[in-house]
């Protein structure tokens, strides 16, 4: 599933391509994907220039005069930049022909992706989201004065998008690895202190992630150039049974929030 650095390496390589180009068409290839697709972007993108692009946590939003146009890759969604003779894949449901003669698609084989509008760059979906993790005002302050009357435990706490978006089941795992607190700590037992070493490892794990999907930008533009996504380096995420890295006790794994949590019992309290 793309991830904040997937949709952060996505909006990257998308900058240079797709910036400052005017839309010849937008084509829509079905009707909805998790929503309907709104129709009148056949007309209201013609002859439009793109003038910036920007993410919200997961939302890709592409900015033309007359509003924006928001994407959200879903669980299996890809955006590629081909020239425009590339013949149309299996999945293709929505492309912008640019007048560079390049064409922007959008592949969703399972179809949880969204093609939304909005004129005034405001949407219901970006209403409630939390703050960037990348950002400076982003740090123990932050989650500390959040945390303080909540029941969850930490890790719940952490991937809750109205708190911070972008750290999904693999980054809360390895964060709370690398700073030594136990998952199912009470968020508001954690001190101000532990908040601090914690917000340097969420940033620093996302930041290796968007460096790693950034390598593999150079296919971005070719015709079978795979999305950003890669293979990155976990210490925990995955890793039941194998020793810890730290102190050669077993990693462990729980459900919570139905999903899997890995931690070591050593290391993390
Ligand atoms: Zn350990």
């Amino acid at each position: 599933m793309p991830e904040l650095p997937e949709v952060e390496t996505t909006k990257r390589g998308l900058e240079s391509l797709i910036v400052n180009q005017v839309v010849e068409h937008a084509t829509l290839y079905r009707d909805n994907l998790r929503w309907d697709m709104p129709k009148h972007l056949v007309t209201t993108l013609a002859n439009q220039s793109i003038v910036d692009i920007n993410r919200r946590g997961k939302y890709l939003l592409i900015k033309f005069d007359v509003g924006t146009l928001i994407i959200h890759l879903g669980m299996s969604g890809s955006i590629k930049v081909v020239s425009s003779d590339t013949p149309l894949k299996k999945h293709d449901h929505f492309e912008l022909i640019l007048a560079n003669d390049t064409v922007m698609r959008l592949n969703d084989p399972r179809r949880f992706g969204a093609v939304l509008f909005s004129t005034d760059g405001t949407h219901a979906l970006l209403d409630n989201l939390g703050i960037e993790p990348l950002e400076n005002d982003f740090d123990e302050t932050y989650l500390y004065i959040r945390s303080r009357k909540k029941q969850q435990n930490i890790k719940a706490f952490i991937m809750d998008s109205k708190v911070v978006v972008g750290v999904g089941n693999i980054y809360a795992c390895e964060s709370l690895y690398q700073a030594g607190i136990n998952p199912e700590r009470k968020a508001s037992s954690v001190s101000k202190k532990r908040y601090a070493l914690l917000t340097q490892c969420i940033k620093t794990i996302l930041t290796q992630a968007i460096k790693a999907g950034g390598t593999t930008l150079q296919d971005f533009s070719q015709v079978d150039g795979s999305p950003g996504y890669f293979a990155q380096t976990l210490s925990v995420y995955g890793c039941e049974g194998k020793p810890c890295t730290i102190c050669n006790g077993k990693i462990s794994r729980i459900i919570q929030n139905q999903r899997s949590t890995f931690y070591c019992k050593q290391c993390q309290t």
